[in-house]
């Protein structure tokens, strides 16, 4: 019988111009990291789309379903892979109109692309439409909103006919966009901001802060398995950096006043990832933020908190309200993990009352009695890593 392939359409890619090349190639290795435990033999680009071959048909829904979740992919459709035989088209789109059912009515639309196949594009629709109808008598054709389209698409050197086509993420392909350092705590806001720069072609290189040794590390865990996650449907996740945090904050929340203890740690937070950020060679900082959301999380304090990084800092979830960052937790498996609790440093020495409202001149004076330099340099000096299988991240500088 045919080959089943799965076809991948991009939208943003076809905008890029000179660099489409580059664009189809990163995405082409991103989805062979994406696929490579399932039984795929080959994937390559033809004109205008890449070809997923499947090897064990059982296995296509499962192999559409992580395609469709690839960050650079706007569509995927399941086809048979043909000769460029007529006879070969109609028993294809018969096959393409029975896995569809149950269905009433259909209609065929054929496609050539820069191809010298000698039949045109309107003789295709009548002579495959008028197979179907012979071979299922029961089903109309209508041309506006049928119940399934059987698409017949003719290049150089195939045929491909597919009825079941799914949108898929859309974005750019990971690896198209840079390097971003990330702060990602174990709740559910932060792993939706990597995620969004994932999406939008970033290398992500998260930055967790734990409490220990003064908690457990169970945060550390569950911190692992989101940027797993992450990287599993992205492969854009090279290295999770740790930085045992708790001592510092211990000593932060000694020394200043105790409604200014978050905006100090998120601050000593910063310092230290546009550190990470320099070893990486990334040129941006990424956190879960969304305005007003809790207490650090407002104007004044995000502005206390903004001025120790050298690099951007981006927020793509600022404007978004918890139950989209929800939404889009659970589409991507973080929640699920994010809803487990462990103690991180978010909840050690927390005071009772943060201030809202941060007074930069009060901040500057309580920061200037900290030895913030002796701070960074012994954590810089005691950082942890884990690192993941990635087609996309190149070693920053540490080994
Ligand atoms: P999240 O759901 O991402 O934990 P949150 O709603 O708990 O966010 P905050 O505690 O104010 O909000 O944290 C704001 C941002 O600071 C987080 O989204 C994350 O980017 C960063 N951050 C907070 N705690 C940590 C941590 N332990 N390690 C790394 N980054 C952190
Ligand atoms: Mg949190």
């Amino acid at each position: 019988m045919f080959t089943r392939v799965c076809l991948v359409h991009y939208h943003e890619i076809g905008l890029k111009g000179k660099n489409r090349y580059v664009f189809e190639n990163q995405l082409k290795d991103n989805l062979k990291f994406v696929l490579q435990d399932y039984p795929v033999s080959e994937v390559i680009r033809i004109s205008g789309h890449l070809r997923v071959r499947v090897d064990e048909p059982s296995y296509l829904n499962e192999i559409a379903d992580l395609i469709k979740q690839t960050p650079g992919v706007a569509r995927v459709s399941l086809a048979w892979l043909t000769d460029r035989v007529v006879d070969e088209f109609n028993q294809a789109a018969a096959l393409a109109m029975k896995s569809m059912e149950p269905v009433h009515s259909f209609k065929v639309h054929a496609k050539r692309s820069n191809t010298n196949f000698d039949i045109s594009s309107m003789e295709l629709n009548q002579l495959v439409g008028a197979y179907l109808c012979e071979k299922f008598p029961d089903k109309k054709v209508q041309m506006k909103n049928p119940d399934v389209e059987v698409v017949v698409m003719v290049n150089q050197g195939s045929g491909y006919i597919f009825a079941e086509s799914y949108p898929g993420v859309g974005g750019l392909p990971v690896g198209s966009a840079g390097k971003v350092v990330s702060l990602l705590s174990s709740g559910i806001d932060s792993p939706v901001a990597s995620y969004k720069m994932l999406k939008r072609g970033a290398v992500v290189v998260p930055i967790h802060f734990s409490g220990r040794p003064q908690t457990s590390d169970a945060s550390e865990f569950l911190v692992k398995d989101i940027a797993e996650k992450l990287n599993k449907q992205t492969g854009g996740i090279g290295r999770l950096y740790i930085v045992p945090f708790g001592e510092y904050q211990r000593e932060i929340a000694l020394k200043v006043d105790p409604d200014l203890r978050i905006i100090m740690y998120r601050r000593l937070m910063f310092l230290v990832a546009n550190n990470i950020a320099e070893l990486e060679k990334a040129k941006a900082l990424v956190t879960g933020e969304s305005l007003g959301q809790v207490a650090s999380q407002t104007l004044e304090n995000i502005m206390a908190v903004d001025e120790m990084s050298e690099l951007p800092v981006f927020r793509p979830l600022i404007g978004s309200d918890k139950l989209e960052i929800i939404e889009v937790a659970q589409k991507v498996g973080t929640f699920e993990i994010s809803s487990q609790d462990a103690p991180d440093c978010c909840t050690l020495f927390m005071p009772r009352n943060p201030q809202t409202h941060a007074n930069l001149k009060i901040v500057h004076e309580q920061w200037s009695t900290l030895p913030i330099e002796d701070y960074v340099k012994e954590i810089m000096d005691k950082l942890e890593y884990i690192q993941f299988d990635s087609p996309v991240y190149k070693v920053g500088k540490i080994k």
